[in-house]
């Protein structure tokens, strides 16, 4: 699922708990995503798992680039529309987000074994693990349009909420 669909959803869903501390709004930004990611969403297999690692990290670079982009319209856009705390978006952004940051440290690093790369790979093991998960139990997948589309509603609504 693409950055800007987590980060969206998180921050219009959080934006109805104003009273929830930032370490726990942080915690729920962060398991939202696996959450989000156990829906089928289309982009699953962007990166093909037979590609070298080069190839891997370059896609997800060019890929999460262009996604940055949207988010930061988009983050520009939350903060000045929907009343809500600089700091606070900040937080729920970054935690929405993260577990795919992982994902990218998880490319880069992967070639050394210490514990930094274990724990990443277990966590990399996971979020694929629920990525596929209605594949692999039920043979059911989006294709990458279907996908880009359900995306663009999952946003739309959120937004649509978000403003209230
Ligand atoms: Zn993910």
């Amino acid at each position: 699922m693409f950055l800007t669909t987590h980060a969206v959803i998180a921050s219009s869903v959080f934006s109805y708990f104003p009273s929830l501390s930032n370490g726990l709004v942080f915690l729920m930004s962060f398991l939202s995503h696996f959450l989000l990611d156990f829906i089928p969403h289309g982009d699953e297999n962007l990166i093909d798992k037979s590609w070298s690692r080069r190839k891997k990290i370059l896609a997800l670079l060019f890929v999460g680039l262009f996604d940055l982009v949207f988010l930061l319209v988009f983050f520009v856009w939350f903060y000045d529309q929907v009343v809500v705390d600089m700091s606070r978006l900040i937080i729920i952004i970054f935690g929405s987000i993260l577990p795919d940051g992982l994902q990218f440290l998880f490319f880069i690093f992967s070639g050394k074994e210490n514990f930094f790369t274990k724990v990443l790979g277990g966590l990399q093991l996971f979020h694929m693990k629920l990525h596929h998960f209605a594949l692999d139990r039920f043979n059911f997948a989006l294709t990458i349009k279907q996908g880009i589309l359900l995306q663009i509603t999952l946003i739309v609504v959120a937004v649509f909420l978000a403003i209230k």
